[in-house]
Parts: structure tokens; sequence; C-alpha cells
């Protein structure tokens, strides 16, 4: 499973225009974390409008509707918009916490809400002319009343390469970076280049490895870094001598099927393409 696997839950995006109620769900960012509320049973959720202490009209007004899970509709309000003197049970998390939220719903949302916040606060000006832009009524798009400027919420894509040498899988850990687990080759597409292309080049700037036979595996959306990840399987082109780019990894190692320690699935793409791999389910 992965952050989009949310069953028997499903997530609507298409726009609409919604008036908000107290009971709705409401997300609000501080610096990139989320206001988050804890529940009487210690576990971690999202708060709605009436559990923010504090004028709901207001409020209710200057959020924007951003998605519903099944028929809820949930909102988003904006940093600038919102200067609440919060309840003793909400706090400002990071979203990683929302792994551990009790239903797999709460964390897509969240991750979700965050990436359109992210391009929300980026927006807040025009490009081109530099009024004030506008949420548009017709659309999900920031609109700029000046000089006609439309903005749609930018979703960049990322390949993620599982490469393979017969038994032997290669694994990664990323340099400077919080999460410390096993990862994959992956990197942003570039302008001008096909995925596969994307993927080629990466593998060669990171690990200095040719590779071959491209296999599609699986996509998700990674609301953290504003991505729609592609992940492929590729087996090893030549040579298997790693040259490693010491500004991205702080490692690349082939490991062999029963080297590979168990993987938590139910989040990312990269923990389910090596299990995929450990477990026999993808062979070279
Ligand atoms: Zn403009």
């Amino acid at each position: 499973m992965m952050i989009q696997d949310i069953m028997p839950h499903k997530l609507h995006n298409a726009f609409q225009r919604k008036e908000a109620r107290r009971e709705n769900l409401c997300f609000t960012f501080k610096k990139g974390k989320l206001l988050t509320r804890k529940r009487e049973n210690g576990s971690i959720g999202l708060p709605a409008f009436e559990q923010l202490g504090g004028d709901f009209e207001v409020w209710s007004k200057k959020a924007v509707y951003a998605f519903s899970i099944d028929d809820e509709p949930m909102f988003l309000l904006l940093e600038k918009d919102f200067d609440g003197k919060l309840p003793e049970d909400l706090s400002y998390r990071e979203l990683h916490s929302l792994y551990q939220a009790e239903q797999r719903w709460e964390t897509l949302a969240g991750v979700t809400a965050g990436h359109l916040n992210r391009w929300y606060e980026e927006h807040l000006y025009c490009g081109c002319c530099g009024s004030g832009m506008e949420f548009s009524d017709k659309e999900r798009a920031m609109v700029c009343p000046a000089c006609g400027n439309v903005q749609y919420p930018r979703i960049s894509p990322v390949v993620m390469a599982a490469v393979t040498d017969e038994d032997r899988l290669l694994v990664t850990r990323y340099a400077g970076r919080p999460y410390k687990g096993l990862a994959l080759i992956a990197g942003f597409v570039e302008i001008g280049e096909s995925l596969e292309e994307a993927l080629r080049r990466e593998v060669m700037e990171e690990v200095g490895l040719q590779v071959k036979e491209l296999r599609y595996f699986a996509s998700q959306p990674w609301g953290f870094s504003d991505s729609v990840i592609s992940g492929f399987f590729a087996k090893l082109d030549g040579s298997g001598d790693i040259r490693l780019d010491r500004d991205e990894l702080s490692e690349a190692v082939w490991l062999s099927r029963d080297e590979i320690p168990a993987q938590n699935t139910g989040v990312s793409i990269t923990a389910e393409m090596i299990e995929a791999f450990r477990t026999g389910r993808i062979k070279d």
C-alpha cells in the first residue's frame, strides 16, 4: 500500500464551490507545519473549524475549498488569514507526524493539503505584474485581477529507479536528509526529456551506471515535494561498479535478496518497490 491507497475511502479532488460548515475539517499551516489536534485517546488528527476557537464566520469566509474525502468537504485556511489563539489541544506539527494518524486518509489529506498550501502561499502575487492574486471561482487556480494571469497548482514529476542485477538490488541512502532508511535512485524530470530519459540520466549522475529494459511499476502522489513519483524497475547494463555522487547520496550498495531488510510498507513507493523485489514478486 502507498500513501494514496485509502480504501474504502476516496479522495475527490475535482474543484467545487462549497461553503464551510462548523464541523468541516480545516487545514492551516505555519512555516510548513500543520495545525493538528490531539484527541482524547492521544491520537493525532485534524481540527474542524469549530475546534479552532475564535471566529468561525471570519475564517470560513477566508478559507478555500481543498478537496473531499468521501462526502466530507475539507478546507484550507492560509497562514496570513489565521491568527487565532490556539486552544490547548491544538498544535503545529511536522507533516511526517501524520504517519501515525489513526486513519490512513488523514495522512494523504494532510500531505495533499500541504502541497496545495505551499502553492497558494507562493502565488499570492502575480508573477507578471505584481498585483495581488485571487482564488478563482471557476477552477482550482489563482487569477490576477489586473492582467488576467492564471496559475494552476504545480506538480513536479519525479522518476524512481529500482536497478537490479539478477539477485541484487541497488539501494542507497540520502546525504544530508532526515530520512535514514533505504532509498532508491530518484530525481526530478528536467525540461525536454521523457520519463525514461530522466531515469537513465539520474542513474548515471548518481551512481554512474547504465540501465536497460525499463519496466513501469507504479506511481504515487508525493505532496511532500510537490511531486508525483513514477517508479520503474531497470536492469543493470554493463559494469556494476558504482561511482557515487556524494552531494546526493551518502551510500549506494548492491544487496542480494536475502540481505535486504523487510520494509515498512504502507506509505511510500520506495518501500513498496524494495519489498516487491525482496519478496520475489518482481524478478530481475
Ligand atoms: Zn498580473
